[in-house]
């Protein structure tokens, strides 16, 4: 053989039988079959045997395997962020003409899905109170196919009565599918609760370091899972199995990250709860939470992320001033990493409801909770330097 194609020869030279504690980064598109019998493409990897990387590689496989043992999933598919992960579960459950349901605290970019690309295919998305509880039935219509939950909700935390909404819905015929980023998929257990497809953004806390983008969408049965896997293959949702790899790394530490985030998180919470400039936090532990008896029936822990309201009286410059003077936490989107985050929503679309630019969300790190209060208080007495400067 000439070196040169020596150079090209995939058999592998090496001793197999390396039994590492880590999984394998399993990079590959084309997977070389015996024969061409045994050819095939079907995206039924887990059941079929391996037949193109777009289905996923065997690191790709182990995540979402492991993923769905830990959810009480059927299967779980990985996607390449949360967002992905919202677009397959509505392009998998609606068509031309059908209604879906989606709560007003439904992360941004799920609304805005609906109000953009939903619109245009002629499937209507109605935004409904999140506290509804049994009261969905009145908004569900002979064409509704879906039904969105997400608890808590983006930036204002309302915890929702999922088990009675997937109850209702359940007795309507209609599919129920929930963001359970919040819960990492852990601390709310999404099927027991009768939903029928739960999704993360893997980009918080399955990751939770800051450096990756991944999302998974976990089918309760078999049916969520024929009603999924062929829009997954078509809409050609690979991911990159470094990647995964750090997702597979972050879950083994998941556990440590939520009992130590919740503490800080709480401790900082319970502070700010205090603070005569804060008029209300909403984080779903705190009875001040709108659902605060959900999050107590029916969660098994709380999380990093939660937000509050400056009282009225200060102004959104003042807001703007506070983050601004912030040290230790940083101005950014996105939560579950080791590093503490706040940011004001200036415009949130919360009917009857205006917090005029006093909402700040934050997340709790992994930092010492103690320094957090510390960098918040210095933030506090900067606003009420700029009050008496500008009275
Ligand atoms: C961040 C987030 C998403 C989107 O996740 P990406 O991986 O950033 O696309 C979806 N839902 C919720 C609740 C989120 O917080």
């Amino acid at each position: 053989m000439d070196w040169r194609t020596k150079l090209l020869d995939p058999a592998p030279r090496a001793r197999s039988g390396y039994r590492s504690l880590a999984t394998p980064v399993y990079r590959g598109s084309t997977v070389v079959f015996d024969s061409q019998a045994d050819v095939t493409d079907d995206w039924r990897q887990a059941e079929n045997g391996y037949s193109y990387g777009l289905y996923g590689t065997p690191t790709t496989l182990e995540l979402a395997a492991r993923l769905a043992d830990l959810e009480g999933a059927r299967h779980t598919f990985i996607v390449p962020g949360g967002q992905a992960a919202i677009a397959l579960v509505y392009l998998a459950y609606c068509k031309a003409g059908s209604h879906a349901l989606v709560p007003v605290s439904a992360y941004g970019p799920n609304r805005e899905m609906a109000d953009g690309l939903l619109r245009s295919l002629a499937i209507t998305v109605e935004p409904y109170d999140p506290m509804i509880g049994s009261g969905i039935k009145d908004l569900i219509k002979d064409n509704t196919s879906l039904i969105w939950c997400e608890s808590p909700g983006s930036v204002t935390m309302e915890v929702q009565d999922v088990p009675e909404i997937a109850r209702v819905a359940r007795g309507c015929g209609v599919p129920v599918a929930l963001d359970n980023t919040y819960a990492a998929g852990v601390l709310f257990d999404a099927f027991a609760h009768g939903v029928d497809v739960s999704i993360q953004a893997l980009t918080k806390y399955v990751g939770g370091h800051s450096d990756i983008l991944l999302g998974s969408v976990s089918a309760r049965d078999d049916h969520a899972y024929a009603m999924l896997g062929p829009v997954y293959r078509q809409l050609g949702l690979a991911v990159s199995p470094d990647d995964c790899s750090l997702a597979l790394r972050g879950l083994q530490t998941l556990a440590v990250r939520l009992d130590r985030l919740q503490l800080s998180a709480l401790a900082v919470a319970e502070w700010l709860a205090r603070q005569a400039d804060v008029e209300t936090v909403l984080h779903p532990a705190l009875p001040s939470c709108p659902g605060h008896a959900n999050w107590k029936r029916d969660f098994t822990g709380s999380a990093s992320v939660f937000s509050f309201l400056f009282r009225t009286g200060i102004s959104a410059k003042q807001v703007e001033y506070f983050v601004n003077g912030l040290n230790l936490f940083k101005i950014g989107l996105s939560w579950g990493g080791v590093t503490s985050l706040a940011v004001v929503y200036p415009a949130l679309d919360r009917p009857g409801k205006n917090y005029g630019g006093r909402l700040v969300r934050l997340n709790v790190g992994l930092e010492e909770p103690l320094d957090l209060i510390n960098d918040l208080e210095q933030a506090f007495d900067l606003i009420e330097s700029l009050e008496r400067f500008s009275d």
